[in-house]
């Protein structure tokens, strides 16, 4: 009989979806998870007694959740109360500030009124391409298993044939966007996109502009903070018999004859499985953090290849002289040279700065003179170097201060308030120098590079940001999604391969295909 225990290493997203489709197909599932709660980098953090956001806050793709939670049998709206955003997200540059909206002739008056009749025309054009983009490329590659160039060609099949042709992977975003708008500050502002996989678009492809649409699609808030989405992940899961252990870091994954055949926790207990699905970085289990055995399932990502960091604050703050939005992006003037700083590994002088005001409504209501707010600017990978020392913290702060008094925003940050950097993150998620979204997408190769589910050892699986199709908290759900496809399509040829090869049994078919996928 094959063994139908799972043991999932980690509970960020990409592990806590796995884990509940596990168990909504009946297999025996426990989660083990370092930290003491779910979430990962979806988590909260205490703040002066009170919960602040300290990861993700831009939703999206709600509907590829309602569908997680339909699969096991419940339902999102049961476990969060989520509403639109009709504002987008707020940008400043200086004086100057755009809102973008959900509804499109409204960001297309905005866009007017901010940069003229050329710059709404080059809009539409953008809008559609990035929409065009994410359409070709859904299903045959982000919903599907990793791919390699061929391959996804086969998928698009010969009504996609135009899209393959032109899926835009050997121009950078920037270059791209200077053709869309010539207004340079509504091409950094949709170069920033890049960001949301931590990448630069300086140097990521052009393709990437579909992350725009997926914005556009809608952004939605979830009351009481997004945190709240890992809570409810782990409900569906025990809802389903998910087991979680907390506070119980995994140092070994077990490999006999070849298999993964369970984990070792650092207390020395094992835990054995039939399968184990891992949601840390795969960069952890080439590093060896999993014991030798494992090591050369997954391939080692080079510092230079690690996508970016951040420092985020997350504070009770007074935020005065800016109407800040739920959402608002506070740009530097020299966006090239932002970036050039991060590339060689330093922090930039003049950074942008992004500011979540969770407490608000989309357009900035509910302001309050005790607020949650989460400040995060980009920074290099390199938590895994010497740690900031005392006076570079503060000289960030002051830095980021400042980038938003060149918008009227003037913060008063509570004593409470807590700076993670790269060397937090990097804690967090070890192996990876505190990069938040696995490997950069830089260049047209890196998404085909990227970890598949599927390892170079049978029976053990990668879910998560890191790991194909991508970075963010949508992406790594359809990672967990196709992790838990793999391991059942894996255990259901085994089954067939060994009924075949059974006594009477005619003909031997191979049992899994390991090393791709
Ligand atoms: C500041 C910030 C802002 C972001 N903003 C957004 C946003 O607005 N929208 C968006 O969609 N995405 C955003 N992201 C990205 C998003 O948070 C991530 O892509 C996503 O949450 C990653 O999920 P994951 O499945 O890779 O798991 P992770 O969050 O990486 O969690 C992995 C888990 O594995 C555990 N683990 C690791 N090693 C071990 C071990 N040895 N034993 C046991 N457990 C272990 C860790 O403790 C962790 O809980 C943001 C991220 C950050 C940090």
């Amino acid at each position: 009989m094959p063994d139908e225990r799972v043991v999932v290493i980690g509970a960020g997203v990409g592990g806590l979806v796995a884990a509940a489709l596990l168990a909504a197909h009946g297999r025996d599932v426990t989660v083990v998870e370092a930290c003491g709660g779910p979430g990962g980098k979806l988590r909260a953090i205490d703040v002066g007694g009170m919960r602040v956001d300290g990861g993700p806050t831009v939703f999206t793709m709600r509907g590829l959740f309602e569908e997680i939670f339909a699969a096991c049998g419940g339902s999102l709206d049961d476990h969060l109360a989520i509403r639109s955003a009709a504002t987008l997200a707020r940008h400043a540059w200086g004086d100057a500030r755009l809102d973008l909206h959900a509804d499109p002739a409204a960001s297309e008056a905005a866009i007017g009124d901010f940069a003229g009749a050329d710059a709404v025309r080059g809009y539409r054009a953008f809008r559609a391409e990035a929409k065009r983009l994410f359409e070709a490329l859904d299903r045959p590659f982000l919903r599907g298993t990793k791919t390699d160039p061929i391959t996804l060609g086969w998928r698009m099949g010969a009504r996609g044939l135009p899209d393959y042709l032109n899926l835009r992977a050997y121009t950078s975003m920037w270059r791209a966007l200077g053709r869309y708008f010539a207004d340079p500050r509504l091409r950094q502002l949709f170069g920033r996109y890049a960001t949301y996989c931590g990448s630069s678009p300086f140097a990521c492809p052009a393709t990437l502009m579909l992350i725009a649409h997926v914005e556009a699609s809608g952004v939605w808030l979830v009351e009481g903070g997004m945190y709240r989405l890992a809570f409810a992940l782990e409900a569906l899961g025990r809802a389903n018999g998910v087991r979680f252990r907390y506070d119980a870091p995994v140092a070994g994954i077990l490999v006999e004859h070849g298999r993964a055949t369970g984990v070792r926790l650092a207390s020395g207990e094992r835990i054995a499985a039939g399968a184990v699905v891992c949601n840390a970085d795969p960069a952890a289990i080439a590093a060896g953090a999993f014991g030798q055995a494992a090591r050369h399932a997954t391939r080692p990502v080079a510092p230079a290849r690690r996508s970016l960091s951040a420092l985020v604050w997350t504070a009770r703050a007074t935020a005065r002289g800016f109407p800040l939005a739920r959402h608002t992006v506070f740009f530097s003037d020299d966006y090239p040279a932002e970036f050039a700083a991060l590339a060689a590994g330093r922090l930039a002088g003049v950074p942008s700065v992004y500011v979540c005001a969770q407490d608000r409504t989309d357009d900035g209501g509910n302001a309050a003179a005790d607020e949650r707010l989460q400040i995060i600017v980009n920074a290099p990978a390199t938590g895994d170097g010497a740690p900031l020392p005392p006076v570079e913290i503060d000289r960030c702060t002051q830095a980021m201060l400042k980038a938003v008094s060149r918008a009227g925003l003037s913060l008063s940050l509570a004593p409470s308030t807590v700076l993670t950097t790269p060397a937090d993150f990097a804690r967090l998620c070890p192996s990876t120098g505190g990069a938040l979204y696995g490997p950069a997408s830089h260049g047209w190769a890196a998404s085909f590079r990227r970890q598949g589910s599927r390892t170079r050892i049978p029976g053990l699986y990668c879910a998560g940001g890191s790991t194909h199709p991508g970075a963010g908290v949508p992406m790594a759900a359809l990672s967990g999604r196709l992790a838990v496809e793999c391991l059942l399509r894996d255990r259901a040829s085994t089954s067939a391969w060994t009924r075949a090869a059974m006594p009477g049994g005619t003909s031997m078919r191979p049992a899994t295909t390991a090393a791709t996928g």
